[in-house]
């Protein structure tokens, strides 16, 4: 597609298996109405073995581009045109769009969780040598602990149940050129961890609904210590209570699925749109 052949109403996607739990065509419909703007976004679900087939046929298809989640974030990189930095760096895409004829790919996960903090918790970041300890090494720790990095965390340790997910994670972040910044603590040490860390982040799918609960202990972490999970759903996890409580500033996991929305809206439409309080409102009525 050239940029004079781009679409009145251009049509936008995203794409997994299953897809049926998205959210985000409720924050793409939202920006859409709020903007006056003609388009459309849509949820498709595509099996692993369909991926080649739907991505190849995208220009046919007549979309401008989309999301693509669990399981394609890593598989779908094999079929793009031009892969930018950040999803080079982590191995996954989450966003695509086309520029020109060219299918490009980028992952915005990291920019929507720093976007969260920036926007809930300013000056979160302005500690020099501070230490963040992340909980988990699943899929969407790899964007997090990247953008801590980048961020300028002197140090970020991972604590995970299985501690060879963890030291995956370390040696790809090694490979990058940060051996000196990412550490590995068993799970066992959770709590003695929490000494002296200005922010710790949850990753892990505990303390979700349905699912087991973050069993931790925070006396050990400094009440100046900024608490984030990126767990929405509920979203005051007992995590972001207690916390909250012992007189620590937190910040709910919502904003991180909200603003990571925002690079693609605005190459798919042309606008970039904002993320506010009528957002928040929107998804948690939904
Ligand atoms: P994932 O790749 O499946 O990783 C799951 C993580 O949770 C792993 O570290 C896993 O540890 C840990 N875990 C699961 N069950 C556990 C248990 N019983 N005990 C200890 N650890 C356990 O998932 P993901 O993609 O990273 O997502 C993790 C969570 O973040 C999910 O709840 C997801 O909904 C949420 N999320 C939110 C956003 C947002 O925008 N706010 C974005 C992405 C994901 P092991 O390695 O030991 O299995």
């Amino acid at each position: 597609m050239t940029k004079s052949e781009v679409p009145k109403a251009p049509k936008a996607f995203v794409i997994g298996w299953p897809i049926e739990q998205s959210k985000s065509p409720l924050i793409h419909g939202h920006w859409l109405k709020q903007h006056g703007l003609a388009g459309s976004y849509e949820k498709i679900a595509v099996e692993p073995q369909d991926l080649e087939k739907f991505v190849g046929s995208l220009r046919d298809q007549t979309f401008v581009g989309g999301n693509v989640t669990i399981p394609h974030k890593q598989a779908v990189l094999a079929h793009v045109d031009v892969i930018h930095d950040t999803a080079k760096r982590l191995g996954a895409a989450n966003t695509l769009w086309f520029e020109g004829d060219k299918l490009h790919a980028d992952n915005t996960d990291g920019y929507g969780f720093l976007a969260n903090l920036d926007q809930r918790a300013p000056g979160w970041d302005a500690k020099q040598g501070a230490h963040a300890l992340v909980i988990g090494a699943g899929g969407a720790a790899r964007p997090i602990i990247d953008g801590l990095i980048n961020r300028n965390f002197k140090k970020v340790t991972l604590v995970n149940r299985t501690r060879a997910r963890a030291e995956e994670l370390q040696q790809l972040f090694a490979a990058l050129g940060f051996a000196d910044r990412v550490m590995v603590e068993d799970w066992d040490n959770l709590d003695p961890a929490l000494v002296g860390k200005d922010l710790l982040v949850n990753t892990s799918s505990l303390g979700m609904v349905g699912q087991p609960a973050l069993e931790i202990d925070l006396d050990a972490l400094p009440t100046s210590a900024l608490v984030t999970d990126i767990i929405y759903n509920p979203l005051e996890t007992d995590l972001l209570a207690v916390a909250s409580i012992r007189g620590n500033r937190v910040v709910d996991g919502l904003g991180m699925l909200l603003h990571q929305a925002v690079p693609g809206f605005e190459h798919w439409f042309g606008t970039r749109p904002a993320v506010t309080d009528g957002l928040r409102t929107r998804i948690l009525e939904a």
